[in-house]
């Protein structure tokens, strides 16, 4: 241990010698060290070399509100220096949680009916696959405990939300997933949906498939669905018509629970208030995160529907208490950022931003890159779009991964002042929910020439 400070270090140093990155090749890091983000305003973020980008991917699709909103900082300081912290365990309670609560169950579907706060969207799905198993043996239903996920999915990394993932690189070397979690199809339209079959008969298709799956397994054996409305990390993948009608048919008859992962979706984003409202699913459990707090402070929620909570209530003198939380479940200041960040949200119309800014994007993009030559897809709904790129076009084929296309597109668009973010060879866009007529011309003009570099 030595206490004496780096003073002759810089912050790339420091930043090489002594962080360790989340999702970042530790080759790459080494090698080029980091971009150090210094300061944000509005839809722009700025960096240590005083290089300004437009952010279009809101932080990771998260800060729904922009930059630089100077009532959450205020609702966050009056809160630190009212209480900064207190715990909500053993019934304690601070009144932004209770507020944010009662807000989260006004924003959400009739049938909701509890709030229950983590710090993370992967933490809140962890506990949802607990709540699923407390609830199926408080029901004496001890052997009904499989998850359903889909191939492609993102829930999380925790070791259940990790579980729930789809993606085999967030599996690999880790030991995941448990052995409790199923797997079905993901919706991807462009490259699985037959030539000819209609969105109707494919969402048929997959809804025979789960139902396959259930039945294979035994109805008595699984739990839960979970599923993100428009799937994100994977691909930005929207389910064709009828999807979640056709899914719901088939949880409903066998009993299954149906979750619905609105971490990135929630508060917006999908230009409606919840993905769960623009697809009319009728979940038994939500998971909310980013949108939430617009990534002013980490905070989540698990949201629970009246059905879950009734057996809850009427088995709660069968144990001593409900013995699951965090220390910073229904933490102040967060509850408190993310109410001023409602508040905005609501007096903005941000989710009728996010529908009309959401068209304007896509029409936008269709019209630059809609014929290029490396552009198979453009896709999505409202404010959380992608591009797919394609070796060939007629063909759909993709591009080998090690070309590592995504990734250069996204380095050219950082020359131009555009952030966006690689998922493999498609390139997402979640830009802050605020964005202008000025800003869509910027982030268009700006991806354009990136991947015109690349071609
Ligand atoms: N669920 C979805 C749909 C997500 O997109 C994410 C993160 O991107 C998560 C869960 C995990 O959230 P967190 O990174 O806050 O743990």
């Amino acid at each position: 241990m030595s206490l004496e400070p780096h003073h002759n270090m810089s912050l790339e140093e420091m930043d090489k010698r002594s962080l360790f990155h989340p999702f970042t090749s530790i080759g790459d890091h080494l090698a080029n060290g980091p971009r150090i983000m210094s300061s944000a305003s509005g839809v722009h973020v700025t960096d240590s070399k005083g290089r300004r980008y437009l952010d279009g991917a809101a932080g990771l699709w998260c800060v729904n509100v922009g930059y630089g909103r100077q009532e959450i900082v205020e609702a966050m300081t009056r809160q630190a220096e009212a209480l900064p912290f207190f715990h909500s365990f053993t019934s304690m309670a601070n009144e932004p949680s209770i507020r944010l609560a009662d807000r989260v169950l006004r924003w959400a579907p009739d049938h909701m009916s509890k709030v229950f706060f983590g710090n993370s969207g992967s933490d809140a799905n962890d506990t949802n696959i607990k709540l699923v198993w407390y609830y199926n043996n408080m029901r004496g239903k001890p052997a009904k405990k499989k998850i359903i996920a889909r191939n492609r999915a993102y829930h999380g990394v925790t070791i259940g939300a990790g579980s729930l993932t789809g993606l085999s690189y967030c599996h690999q070397f880790f030991d995941l997933p448990l052995p409790q979690i199923l797997r079905t199809h993901s919706v991807d339209q462009y490259r699985e949906k037959p030539e000819g079959m209609s969105e109707a008969e494919f969402s048929a298709y997959l809804a025979s498939e789960l139902e396959a799956l259930i039945l294979k397994e035994g109805p008595d054996t699984v739990a839960a669905f979970i599923a993100e409305p428009v799937m994100g990390t994977g691909g930005v993948l929207v389910p064709p018509a009828g999807y979640f009608q056709a899914m719901q048919e088939v949880l409903d008859r066998h009993d299954v629970l149906m979750i619905a992962d609105e971490v990135i979706c929630g508060f917006g984003r999908l230009g409606a208030p919840f993905g769960t409202t623009h697809f009319g699913i009728r979940p038994d459990i939500m998971t909310m995160a980013k949108g939430l707090s617009s990534g002013y402070q980490p905070i989540s929620a698990s949201v629970i529907s009246n059905r879950i909570w009734d057996v809850l209530k009427d088995t709660s003198g069968e144990v001593a208490s409900f013995a699951h939380g965090f220390t910073y479940s229904a933490h102040p200041i967060a509850a408190a950022a993310a109410l001023a960040n409602l508040d905005i949200v609501e007096r903005e119309d941000l989710v009728g931003n996010a529908a009309k800014a959401g068209a304007e994007l896509k029409g936008a993009l269709q019209k630059r890159l809609g014929d290029h030559a490396m552009v198979g897809d453009i896709r999505g709904v409202g404010l959380m779009l992608a591009v797919e790129t394609v070796a060939d076009r007629a063909t759909k084929r993709p591009f080998d991964l090690s070309l590592k296309v995504g990734a250069r597109i996204v380095a050219k668009a950082y020359e131009q002042g555009v952030i966006v973010r690689p998922l493999g060879n498609m390139i997402a866009m979640s830009p802050p929910l605020t964005l202008s007529s000025a800003n869509i011309e910027e982030l268009v003009t700006g991806l354009g020439r990136a991947v015109d570099a690349v071609a």
